[in-house]
């Protein structure tokens, strides 16, 4: 048995994907998103069976004219899509969900699973693009372990991230169990009060962890990283000493940024204006999905 990672596009067949014992091997295969910013897309491969985590896109740097969005190399899952048994998603970022419509065009998936705010922007890139009928979507909670095929077992541990509803998973295999952190920042105020569930962390480190994916941007920087909540006192004195418009700029994803901007607008007696097409579509999600949804009101 052996657990092995491939940063390049992965053309194993059925038999290279057997150790020597004859024993299905464990494979990660991150199609994107190492190494680099965006385009988060991760195969694990068992026997004949895989399980995607995640297929974003990115964004295209300064010499990339006329492109608009960047997708990672597929033909891997093309070439394997009869064994490919769901996908999981760990939150609502662009670069972890925004290749998912483009890639249900070209591939089978036959069931994704995730966190409620990021399955409901699927939904809406997915009729957008024509495809709401290739996949079947099924939101889950914190804790909630979910079968793919035979040989995956995914429990979806809640963690704290830029954008709400965002979980790590502990990926049960028959060789050991993986734990795959995805996006994170300990943040031990979280706007939303959805706190690190650190305890699911260490009852899998007592158990014995196979190995650990983590993905957490300048984690090499020495420190901490400031809470969401700290900016609050700042945009308050700005909101609240402005004698005429206060214009403010965030990703529409940023459901907790924008949830304190209209909460000190509530309190500071201003009306909100909103620009943007995701801004716009993000009001509608954050409605359904925040459990601050009485300030939009
Ligand atoms: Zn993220």
């Amino acid at each position: 048995m052996q657990s092995s990672t491939n940063s390049t596009v992965n053309r194993s067949t059925h038999d290279s994907s057997r150790s020597k014992s004859n024993t299905p091997a464990l494979r990660v295969i991150p199609l994107g998103g190492l190494h680099e910013i965006g385009k988060n897309t991760c195969v694990f491969e068992y026997g004949d069976e895989l399980m995607l985590v995640d297929a974003g896109l990115a964004f295209p740097s300064d010499g990339m004219h006329g492109v608009n969005v960047v997708m990672p190399d597929t033909t891997f899952l093309k070439e394997n899509q009869r064994r490919i048994k769901g996908m999981i998603v760990t939150h609502g970022h662009e670069d972890h969900i925004g290749g998912i419509s483009h890639h249900l065009k070209h591939f089978n998936i036959p069931i994704i699973y995730g966190p409620r705010l990021a399955m409901s922007m699927l939904r809406g890139k997915m009729e957008e693009a024509g495809v709401s009928d290739r996949t079947t979507i099924q939101t889950v909670n914190p804790r909630d372990v979910v079968k793919v095929g035979r040989h995956f077992s995914v429990e979806f541990i809640r963690n704290t991230h830029s954008i709400c509803d965002s979980f790590s998973l502990a990926v049960t295999t028959p060789v050991g169990t993986i734990i795959f952190t995805g996006d994170f920042k300990f943040d031990h105020m979280p706007v939303d009060g959805e706190q690190f569930d650190i305890e699911r962390m260490v009852h899998y480190g007592e158990k014995g962890v196979l190995c650990m994916f983590s993905d957490s941007t300048n984690a090499e920087v020495p420190g901490f990283c400031p809470s969401e909540k700290t900016i609050y006192p700042s945009l308050e004195k700005h909101i609240s000493e402005a004698k005429e418009r206060v214009i403010l700029t965030t990703f529409a994803s940023s459901v907790h940024r924008v949830t304190m901007i209209l909460e000190l607008a509530m309190k500071h007696g201003r009306k909100v204006g909103l620009l943007g097409r995701s801004m716009i579509k993000s009001r509608k999600l954050i409605i359904e999905n925040t459990v601050k949804k009485d300030i939009w009101r």
